[in-house]
């Protein structure tokens, strides 16, 4: 898998865990559920600085209370999108991130084919001049044969 090549459909869950009194207990489900990576900028868990990605409320606890512990509305999402996204509500990026949707160049951009993946990355600044360094860092890295020392 290239390290920015979003999902090619829209996600479909295939864990449904329930019953937990903390939503941190679906911690080890969402890793799986999402591949070990932010939903949002595909950061992969080695990457983030450290070794783990926030557990994200798709619908805000702030607005939404009754849908704290709701699997179907949490996302495992780096701290940065996490942060960036806040209480707000966003097109789900489970539906509008697909790689028919945005692409990322080898030069590290990333663009959008739509309206609603544009308003993403807009909200949530992945077309920034840092991310856009970082995904052109990784992509090299990535790309690298192993056992090349430089
Ligand atoms: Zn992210």
């Amino acid at each position: 898998m290239a390290a920015f090549t979003y999902p090619a459909q829209p996600h479909e869950r295939r864990h449904g865990p329930q019953g937990y009194a903390s939503y941190t207990s679906y911690r080890p489900w969402l890793r799986d559920e999402f591949s070990f990576r932010c939903v949002y900028c595909l950061l992969r868990e080695p990457w983030a600085r450290h070794g783990s990605l926030d557990i994200d409320h798709f619908l805000a606890v702030a607005h939404n209370p009754g849908k704290v512990n709701d699997y179907d509305n949490l996302l495992y999402a780096c701290t940065t999108c996490n942060s960036a996204k806040g209480d707000r509500l966003m097109p789900d990026p489970t539906s509008v991130l697909t790689s028919g949707a945005v692409h990322v160049a080898e030069d590290g951009s990333i663009h959008a084919a739509n309206p609603e993946a544009a308003r993403l990355i807009e909200l949530l600044g992945l077309d920034s001049a840092p991310a856009t360094e970082f995904r052109m860092l990784w992509k090299r890295r990535c790309q690298r044969p192993a056992g090349t020392v430089t």
